[in-house]
């Protein structure tokens, strides 16, 4: 990973970049396609190692098919292995959501808990899709952090680990809670389109507050300069 050089920037930096990332992508928000929590809790595991526009092609006929958790839950394998194999990873994917529709019906009624702990403890549900379905569907502050947050989080400086449950920490602690789920949104927009592995600091919005411009890029930029 490529981490900024210096220490965790101040609260008062966090928010800055937060906010000038949200001016720079002004409708971020889940790319996913869904119209309930179950829905997104579905589409967010199938996005694992898979994208967005694929989870979407997908999800309209898995729903029509199995529009509740109570369907899902008695579904036959190799049916829901067909409408999703384009995912990749279908095998273990069907399983997982079957398994988690089957424990939403069974305990829960065939609703999704508004709660970390109770949602984690569902099959195939990790801390992040918990947090993407908490802080888009359900109404609860939450701050998912991908491979994308993570990525520009430690870059800017405004997180300092490659620990994502302490990236989450670090910046929830920096953030007001109705920025959490913006927070997480906007930096894996950025990631996507901006701060990617190869950076295209040129269109950045943040290179001021930027560590890892400013000491891997800007440095390079300066040796480049014709001498007269
Ligand atoms: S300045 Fe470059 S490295 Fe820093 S956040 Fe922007 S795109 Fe990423």
């Amino acid at each position: 990973m490529d981490e900024g050089a210096g220490a965790l920037k101040s609260a008062t930096t966090t928010r800055r970049v937060i906010r000038a990332l949200s001016a720079q992508h002004p409708n971020a928000d889940t790319e996913l396609h869904y119209r309930n929590a179950f829905e997104l809790l579905v589409a967010t595991i199938l996005s694992a190692q898979s994208t967005d526009e694929r989870v979407n092609m997908v999800t309209p006929a898995l729903f029509a098919r199995y529009p509740d958790a109570r369907a899902l839950a008695a579904a036959v394998p190799a049916d829901v292995e067909r409408l999703i194999v384009s995912t990749g990873f279908f095998r273990q994917k069907a399983k997982a959501i079957i398994g988690m529709a089957h424990r939403l019906a069974a305990e829960h009624g065939g609703e999704v808990p508004a709660d970390m702990d109770t949602l984690t403890e569902l099959p195939g549900v990790g801390r992040k899709t918990a947090n993407v379905v908490l802080g888009h569907a359900l109404g609860v502050p939450a701050l998912a952090v991908d491979r994308h947050v993570l990525r520009v989080a430690n870059r800017i400086g405004i997180a300092t680990t490659d620990d994502p449950e302490r990236v989450e920490q670090q910046l929830c602690a920096a953030l007001p809670k109705p920025m959490w789920t913006l927070a997480s949104d906007v930096l894996i927009l950025h990631g996507r389109r901006v701060c990617r592995p190869k950076p295209l600091c040129d269109r950045c919005s943040v290179r001021k507050d930027c560590e890892y411009y400013r000491t891997a890029i800007a440095p390079g930029r300066r040796d480049r300069r014709p001498r007269i």
